[in-house]
């Protein structure tokens, strides 16, 4: 069927990335807001826009009635859940669908089959899938977790099977932390995600995050759009993506690839999905997960390959073929992402909100700001800190990393503090350069990757500046951590 308007259930900028592909392919686009999104650009650009009132997410951006209610009544034939949010929901897409409404996603099957750690797990071993050492049986019980915890051997990770975004995860070195870390594991899923379902891992030390893109149709193709590495991490959660993968022969990469499209076409899955795997310093490589979305990383893949995945999504979604064959699927060139927070890394990452007063686009050919936001949009704590990613292509990887620590420069958020020198120094480290990335890179380089200590004259001049603003600062680095925030007990769309 023929999509013609679009329900984007999201907000900020992946509503916008939705937004622009349906625009190109005719298609209008209904977008929904929370009261305090009111002013931001994914409001005010769609061709309706509806407001979802105010309150907590459950009263707006996740309350699953008003959303369907909603397209109804502006006449959507489908819906786009983004990331994050609804997106991995298999109840709410299952509900879409029984409204007549197109979910373009997964099946509400493989999104259940795939949203647990332990279930997918154990739903991939008749395929064979190299899986990392470990237990993701039934048997939860305490003293038997650690007797499995002890086959294993130490170092071991205990994962909330239910748990993302790094949520959940404890590494465990020694047998005197065990059952301590077994419990704390649990609880921390059931408060979380409320199913305190534990698996454990041979923690791999110093591997490398690699995961493939994938997008199936319904008539049986399932290709890979190739990897990307998403080594450069903290707390779990990837900063800076790139493809292709630095340091990786083109035999490992094809090898990673066709495991991915066994899986897709082993569950028989359709849609955009993304198969992340574990690559050790041994070049072993192990299924971690499999998202069942379009990942906050797509850009690099999309320019890497010159495909466009939402565009897919959605022909996929309206029943059509992939109109491309693997053999035409190239990566040409390099491709680097960095999210860019709203945090201050000199005060511990503290979140940092206020009033963004001007935006600096990147100026350099080949590099795409994928952000929700606008000229005099307020920042608060109620969602992902998340402000925008810069994308820069080049025709090698040094080309792209040089770009992208030029057009760091350009992208400004005056009035908010952001992440932006942090990711500068990341990219110009020497180890990123030789492409020696590991998810112990920010660890391992810490003291690198502080500022260099200004000089006395320097700070003295901006003392003098800093008191001269006064208390008209329209930007406020909060002490506080936003754990409380219902956000943070969503599923983690950010890995
Ligand atoms: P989440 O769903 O919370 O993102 P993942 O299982 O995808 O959890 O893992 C997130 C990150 O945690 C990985 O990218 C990797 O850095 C680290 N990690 C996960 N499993 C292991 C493991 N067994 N050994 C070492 N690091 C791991």
């Amino acid at each position: 069927m023929k999509i013609q308007k679009i329900l984007v259930a999201n907000r900020g900028e992946i509503a916008l990335r939705v937004l622009r592909t349906a625009r190109e392919m005719g298609i209008k686009v209904v977008s929904i807001y929370a009261e305090d999104d009111k002013t931001l650009p994914h409001a005010m650009l769609a061709d309706e826009s509806y407001s979802l009132g105010s309150g907590a997410l459950a009263d707006t951006y996740l309350n699953q009635n008003k959303i369907i209610d909603i397209a109804k009544r502006s006449g959507a034939d489908a819906i786009h859940p983004g990331y994050g949010f609804l997106s991995e929901n298999a109840m709410f897409a299952s509900t879409v669908e029984k409204a007549g409404i197109i979910f373009i996603g997964p099946t509400p099957d493989s999104i259940t089959l795939m949203g647990d750690k332990s279930g997918s797990k154990k739903a991939l071993e008749p395929l064979n899938i190299p899986m990392i050492p470990g237990y993701h049986g039934d048997n939860q019980d305490e003293a038997f977790l650690a007797d499995q915890a002890r086959k294993i051997g130490f170092p071991v990770l205990i994962k909330a099977s239910a748990g993302g975004g790094g949520k959940g995860m404890r590494i465990v070195n020694q047998e005197e932390d065990l059952l301590e870390s077994i419990r704390g594991a649990k609880s921390e899923g059931l408060k979380s995600f409320s199913n305190d379902r534990v698996l454990i891992e041979k923690y791999i030390v110093n591997p490398r995050h690699i995961e493939v893109q994938l997008m199936s149709d319904t008539h049986g193709n399932h290709l890979h759009f190739w990897e990307r590495e998403c080594s450069i991490q903290r707390r779990y959660q990837k900063i800076v993506e790139e493809t292709p993968a630095p340091s990786m022969s083109q035999e490992l990469r094809e090898k990673i690839c066709q495991t991915a499209v066994q899986i897709s076409s082993g569950i028989n899955y359709r849609g955009a999905g993304t198969v992340e795997f574990i690559l050790t310093p041994k070049n072993e490589f192990y299924f971690l997960e499999m998202n069942t979305r379009l990942q906050v990383e797509h850009p690099v893949t999309e320019m890497v390959t010159g495909f466009d995945l939402v565009r897919f999504q959605i022909m996929v979604a309206s029943g059509e073929k992939l109109p491309v064959k693997q053999a035409d699927i190239k990566q040409k060139g390099h491709a680097i992402e960095c999210r860019i927070y709203a945090e201050d890394p000199d005060q511990n990452f503290m979140p940092s909100i206020g009033k963004i007063e001007k935006i600096g686009t990147p100026t350099l050919r080949d590099v795409r700001l994928d952000c929700g936001f606008n000229d005099g949009a307020e920042v608060g704590v109620n969602y992902d800190p998340m402000l925008a990613k810069l994308i820069v292509w080049g025709k090698d990887r040094e080309t792209s990393t040089s770009k992208t620590i030029q057009s760091l420069d350009d992208v400004l958020f005056l009035g908010v503090k952001t992440n932006r020198d942090y990711l500068k120094r990341i990219l110009a480290h020497p180890a990123y350069a030789q492409g020696l990335t590991h998810t112990h890179f920010i660890p391992q380089y810490e003291a690198d990757l502080k500022p260099k200590a200004l000089r006395d004259d320097q700070l003295a001049d901006l003392i003098a500046a800093f008191s001269l603003q006064g208390q008209t600062r329209s930007s406020a680095t909060v002490g506080v951590v936003s754990h409380s925030t219902p956000w943070t007990t969503l599923t983690g769309f950010r890995n």
